[in-house]
């Protein structure tokens, strides 16, 4: 089987002040103390609280991302923040394309293009988030919008970058309703997203990339998704609020 990167991430959305960001991340690194294991366990904070995550995380195993970037590195464009910005704070991940940045903020296939194309360009770790909606999975088009969502995305990756990039698979019916996809969607799903992949740059880049399930995920069905053999991770959001709750999810992966 392919060597896949292992990742464990928390995204905490629109939550946490710097303070309670250090706290959580003081918290977390007490809990996780000891704790041997070969994945890559990171959270995703506020922008402005990056900087506090960053020094907070120093010397644990505990990584630090942001949960969006804009694909310009400067200039006239109010609210936004850089690659070479989020570089210089020493993040190693972003975020993109997140369910709700497409539902509520105009994200499309198009501009996560734009993104992950200025994220390529530097040294951040991509985590590309891609999903079907409830009505698409009840109409049978899951296949198809994940397809979509994947090539929309990959489009401009130059072959020699589809190594750094990372997939996460979350079905936007599973996003904070406590109804988690089963082992076996969630494989499934992951196939599909290989799938697209390998059509786009070869059966070797697909198998070598990592796809994380994302959606409900808690302490309790950690392991049981983990267990599937397309799952190289999970994207957790509210339940990576509670230090000890996202402590449990990464011990429980393994
Ligand atoms: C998310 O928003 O990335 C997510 C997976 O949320 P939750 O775990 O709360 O469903």
């Amino acid at each position: 089987m392919a060597n896949r990167t292992t990742i464990i991430a928390g995204n905490w959305k629109l939550n946490k002040t710097a303070a309670e960001t250090r706290r959580t991340i003081l918290e977390l690194r007490n809990k996780l103390a000891g704790l041997s294991t070969g994945a890559e366990v990171v959270v995703f904070p506020p922008f402005v609280s990056l900087e506090t995550a960053v020094d907070a995380a120093r010397e644990t195993i505990l990584q630090v991302g942001a949960q969006n970037v804009f694909w310009e590195k400067s200039g006239a464009y109010t609210g936004e923040v850089s690659t070479t910005m989020l570089e210089a704070l020493g993040l190693e991940f972003v975020l993109l394309g997140h369910s709700e940045r497409r539902a509520l903020f105009g994200e499309t296939d198009a501009t996560v293009a734009r993104r992950l194309e200025a994220v390529l360009g530097g040294r951040l770790t991509p985590v590309v988030c891609v999903g079907e909606g409830l009505e698409e999975r009840e109409a049978g088009r899951t296949g198809e919008v994940l397809a979509r969502q994947v090539e929309g995305a990959l489009k401009d990756v130059a072959p020699d970058h589809i190594g750094r990039v990372v997939l996460a698979y979350e079905p936007v019916w599973a996003i904070g309703t406590g109804k988690s996809a089963s082992p076996t969607i969630a494989n499934d799903a992951h196939t599909l997203i290989r799938s697209s992949i390998a059509a786009m740059f070869g059966r070797s880049a697909a198998d070598e990339t990592s796809v994380l399930y994302g959606g409900s995920v808690k302490p309790e069905n950690t392991a049981s998704l983990m267990r599937e053999s397309e799952v190289d991770g999970v994207l957790v959001g509210g339940a990576s609020l509670d230090a000890a709750s996202f402590a449990e999810i990464v011990r429980a992966a393994g």
